[in-house]
This record gives C-alpha cells, structure tokens and sequence, in this order.
C-alpha cells in the first residue's frame, strides 16, 4: 500500500514535471494592444451605416454601447467634448480628477496616470506608440516629455500632419483632415504590421469635422464608411502582424461623444444621444460587464488587465472604471 501510494505520488511529480518542461516551451503570447478613437459617432450612427471592418472585428469580439459624461448630477459629470473624453479614456478618471473640461485653454491634472505612463513605469521594456490626427493628444493631454507628467516618452510617434500646409494644404470645410486620417491610419496599419509597439493609440478625426458641418446627413454617413474602411487597414496590419509573430492582439474601437438629437451638429451636454458611444473589440475574454452599458472610464482597467499590468495602489484608487476583460 504504502509503496503504491510512492508509485503515484512520483507519477503525479512526473506529470508536472513534463506539464511544467511543455509550458516552458511555449510561452505565452506577447499581450498588445491598438486602441482607436474615431472622433464624434453617435451609438445609433455606427450602427446603421454599413461599416464591415467593424462587424469584423466585432464578430471575433463584441460590440456595446457605452456611456461617456460620466455620472449625471455629481462632481464627476463631464462635459460630452472630445478632449475631456479622451482624457477619461487614456486616464480611467473623470474630469473632476484629471480636470480638462475642454479642447483649448486647459491645464491637465497629471497626478492621475495616464495609460502611457502607467506602462512605461511598471513595464518600461513596452513600446508605446501613438497615431493621431491632433497632435495635442500627445504634447498636451498625455504631456509626453514634460517633467510635471513623469517625463517618459513613446517610441513610435506619427501625429503633427494636421500642421503640414505644404503636403495638407488647407482646403474648404477642412476636407484635408480626410486625407490626414488615411495617412495616420496607413502608417498605423504599416507600423503596427512591422514593429508592433505594445501600446498604441489611434486617433481619427474626420467624421467629427463632417457632423459640425453636415450634421445627420449623406454626408456623415459617408464619412463613416470611409473611417471603417480605415480601421479595416489598421485590423488588416494586426492580423497579418499576429500571424508572423507569436503575438496576442487587442483591438478597441470607440468613440469620445455622440451628437444632439435635433440636428446632430453638437455635443457638449448630458442627453442620452450625447452621452451614448460604444466600444468594438476583437478580445474573446469579455465579461457580461462588457454587455451592460459599460462606460469610457472601463477602458484603461481593461486594457491594463490585457497587458497582464498590475496597477499600483496609488493608481488604482483613484479610477473610476472596472475591467470588462477577464
Ligand atoms: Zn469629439
């Protein structure tokens, strides 16, 4: 009996043994993550105008609709503008925390860690890249290289073409941001495709330009197929990036704000149009958190969960967001 029970307790240490020589041969994929912000899409928008990349990604992943504004009534309510939104993003906080209430004029709170940051300091080997249609994103929201902000910085940089005059000569109705968004997301796509960075953010800015000018129109719906086709390049460079390298890819779609019911040219206030957005993504590690009006804030958890980041508790306390991935 008692050499029996030798005989299977060194059976089971072989079996680890041999389980534990398999997983050492096998590592882990590498977590990366691209999340894009295409600027200024209501809920119902996204989903009535054909948009296939999306449905794509969506298909391996889920589709929600979300919230952004933060809680009506209280000191966390925000205004439905896109710098405040991308902050709430790229922070996991409010703006009575990471305090920009608006586009221009503002003095960002860095005290509340934005995604980058968090990042470089608790796994400063990750790449962090950025592709972005408005360059403050990264010199004034996120205050990449400014000492008061932790003064790190990205590895892979394209943004600052909405300033080039010469190659993006202005033209009426501003319809050169256009052409910035297809150059921003082909040297995401192609970028991501060769050098991977860990962490990136995408910013396109068009279709919030056509709806203050359009409004609910052709002409917004247009501008929504033509961002689709834009994220199916940047969803093309993931995918043939995934299948060359050992790599575990996920894709956040979503966007800052939606647009007043009337005329759908504004944004700013708390309706429920202005406040609905949504997020599609390709993870098939998804809570039912996901599939229960998730907000902007849920995002930065959950991309950290992705990244396998543990936050550190001076962070962590002060976000208003849960993951939705597990
Ligand atoms: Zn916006």
């Amino acid at each position: 009996m008692l050499n029996l029970r030798r005989h299977r307790a060194a059976l089971i240490c072989l079996s680890l043994l041999l389980l534990h020589g398999s997983a050492q041969a096998e590592p882990a994929p590498s977590p990366k993550v691209v999340f894009v912000i295409v600027d200024g899409i209501p809920a119902d928008v996204i989903e009535r105008v054909p948009t296939p990349a999306i449905d794509a990604i969506a298909a391996g992943g889920g589709y929600s609709r979300a919230t952004v504004g933060g809680p009506v009534g209280t000191s966390g309510e925000t205004p439905t503008i896109s710098a405040p939104g991308y902050m709430s993003l790229v922070t996991g906080t409010w703006a009575n925390k990471h305090n920009v209430y608006d586009n221009y004029g503002i003095s960002p709170d860095y005290d509340y860690w934005n995604l980058f940051r968090l990042a470089r300091d608790q796994k400063p080997e990750l790449r962090l890249g950025i592709f972005s249609t408005w360059t403050d994103n990264r010199t004034v929201l996120l205050g990449e290289g400014l000492a008061e902000a932790g003064n790190w910085r990205f590895d892979v940089v394209v943004d600052g073409l909405e300033e080039d005059e010469t190659r993006f000569p202005p033209q009426p109705l501003d319809a050169q941001i256009a052409d910035v968004d297809d150059a921003v997301s082909r040297e995401a796509a192609r970028l991501i495709e060769s050098e991977g960075p860990d962490v990136s953010w995408v910013y396109l800015q068009y279709t919030d330009d056509v709806a203050h000018e359009h409004g609910d129109s052709p002409e917004l719906d247009q501008a929504v197929v033509d961002m689709d086709a834009r994220v199916g390049l940047i969803w093309s460079g993931v995918r043939a990036r995934q299948k060359a390298f050992d790599e575990d890819w996920l894709l956040i779609i979503t966007t800052d704000h939606g647009r007043d019911a009337e005329t759908g040219r504004d944004h700013g206030g708390q309706t429920e149009r202005e406040r609905t957005i949504w997020i599609a993504t390709n993870s098939q590690r998804l809570t039912p958190d996901f599939h229960a009006m998730p907000e902007i804030v849920d995002i930065y958890p959950s991309i950290a969960t992705h990244l396998g980041i543990t936050i550190p508790e001076q962070v962590a306390r002060h976000l208003d967001g849960a993951s939705f991935i597990q």
